[in-house]
């Protein structure tokens, strides 16, 4: 099995002004391409060049460090181009009060998100992530790692991330990350977070 660049579901123009088109375009098809590209030049012959993303993830502390940077890459690209979209949808009544009984409500999560966002140093990603004891968290990892790898400080199932790597913004916002990150709240699509929250906790 090889992996695959995902389709995103709506037109490179169609988070502007938001996310610029242009950063859209090679956000997802040069980036995100190269992590596809190379996830299989690294699992070619392995063990596990058929496992699914999810199961490299939870193998991670096993797998060359090809494998976490391009597995990485193309699981947690795949899951943001999903949780993004011109279409802001609907936050289920069960994440609005699971994110007020454990994170101190909307305002309080989106501004510990942005925090963990602006002093993540370097390349990363900031996370809102079920926890295995069910409790919510926000947190942040280096590089392309994220909560489900077996390595992670912060362990969970993301199901809201943003992408804080340079190549995600530097087009459009240059070195003001906190003016793309208070963009970022205008293109997430609650219907997806929420739906990633219910398979989470399901
Ligand atoms: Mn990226």
């Amino acid at each position: 099995m090889s992996h695959t660049l995902p389709a995103l579901a709506y037109a490179h123009n169609a988070l502007e002004p938001n996310i610029d088109a242009r950063t859209m375009e090679i956000h997802h098809g040069k980036h995100h391409q190269a992590y596809v590209d190379n996830l299989n030049k690294a699992l070619a012959g392995h063990a596990m060049e058929n496992a699914s993303l999810e199961e490299l993830m939870a193998a991670m502390s096993t797998l060359p460090p090809a494998v976490r940077n391009n597995g990485g890459g193309h699981f947690n690209h795949s899951l943001f181009w999903t949780i993004i979209g011109p279409d802001a949808g609907t936050l289920s009544d069960a994440l609005a009060a699971k994110i007020e009984e454990d994170l101190g409500g909307m305002d309080k999560m989106k501004s510990d998100f942005a925090n963990a966002a602006m002093t993540r140093f370097g390349s990363g990603w900031a996370w809102l992530c079920v926890k295995v004891d069910g409790k919510l968290c926000i947190c942040s990892s280096p590089n392309q790692d994220n909560p489900l790898m077996d390595i992670s400080e912060c362990p969970g199932i993301p199901i809201l991330g943003v992408d804080v790597w340079e190549h995600a913004y530097y087009l459009h916002y240059q070195n003001r990350r906190a003016d793309y990150l208070a963009a970022f709240w205008n293109v997430v699509n609650w219907s997806a977070v929420s739906e990633r929250f219910a398979a989470a906790t399901k």
